[in-house]
């Protein structure tokens, strides 16, 4: 049999196999992140090395023979500049699909001062005195407001946004920043108010907001990271308090990207990926931002290394 048919033959068998992989699971990183760095005929089996993960890529087989381990987009690695750059390619155009048919969500909601009313948490005449209080100030929240003029209890302000949001509600006794500050760029917990807290034993992620809930970005924390993530309440002072300090704590270095045209996005995050050359990549679009994070090396737990990671971050035109 030619050297061709058998490589061929060795590669479809391997393709078969699933190629998705975890950056967090530990074990596995030295055969599935990486091609071999010497591939002769005897060395081919499978599952040691891995195919291009660009569907249309045209450069075949003997580009296997190339020392190139890296870089991993998604989890599939990327045989050529070229390669990387049609993968990124369409990774942004997925982005970017429904940029424009997202809806506000939290239309509806019934104000704070109905749900305490409601609960008889404080009477008519507190909730009178706290909008009047904001509407000389015109600034506040209504919720502030009743703390500081009324003299309601934060911790009950807390639980009815919890109501308000239908989200639970977690009290904050101590906050590892450190720990936390890898999981989310320094930029969008300036930005979005939002507080990584802590990972629970089964791979979930505590986000902790001051006063509603953003699922956006917990979806897209769920999509970079691969766990869970579960968006909650944590009450106002508790909250600042940690919010402020993880903000002075070593996050992964960002490179803020800058390009004129969203046809041009594909091109540069790729070049960054060609310039990185990561172990793992990832790309979502959270509001009006493209976040790409690459892991330099593989890494078994998804916190305490802000090192090993990095973050591109592109703000989109506003629409
Ligand atoms: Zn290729």
């Amino acid at each position: 049999m030619p050297l061709l048919g058998s490589l061929s033959g060795k590669i479809s068998q391997n393709e078969s196999q699933p190629v998705g992989q975890d950056a967090f699971t530990a074990g596995d990183e030295e055969h599935t992140l990486r091609a071999p760095d010497v591939v002769s005929s005897d060395e081919v089996r499978a599952g040691f090395f891995s195919r291009c993960s660009n569907p249309n890529c045209a450069t075949g087989w003997i580009h296997l023979l190339r020392r190139r381990t890296v870089p991993i987009f998604e989890d599939g690695w990327t045989c050529s500049q070229n390669c990387t750059q049609k993968r990124m390619e369409q990774a942004v155009r997925r982005e970017m699909e429904g940029r424009n048919r997202e809806t506000r969500l939290y239309q509806h909601r019934i104000p704070l001062g109905l749900v305490m009313l409601e609960q008889q948490w404080i009477d008519a005449g507190q909730l009178r005195r706290a909008i009047e209080a904001q509407r000389r100030a015109g600034e506040g929240r209504i919720g502030r407001w009743l703390v500081q003029q009324e003299g309601v209890s934060e911790a009950l302000v807390a639980r009815a946004l919890g109501l308000q949001w239908s989200c639970p509600v977690v009290s904050l006794p101590f906050h590892d920043g450190v720990a936390m500050a890898p999981a989310l760029p320094r930029l969008f917990v300036d930005a979005f108010g939002a507080l990584p807290l802590r990972v629970s034993s089964e791979r979930l992620l505590y986000l902790g907001f001051e006063d509603r809930p953003d699922p956006v970005v917990a979806f897209a924390m769920e999509r970079i990271l691969k766990m869970r993530v579960e968006a909650v309440l944590v009450p106002d002072s508790e909250f600042r308090q940690a919010h402020t300090r993880i903000l002075t704590v070593p996050f992964p270095r960002v490179e803020l990207l800058e390009v004129s045209s969203e046809a041009q996005l594909g091109r540069a995050l790729s070049r960054v990926v060609e310039k990185v050359k990561p172990v793992q990549s990832r790309l979502v679009r959270l509001h009006d931002f493209l976040w790409l994070r690459m892991w330099r090396k593989p890494v078994s737990t998804l916190l305490h290394d802000a090192e090993s990671m990095e973050d591109v971050i592109c703000a989109l035109n506003q629409e």
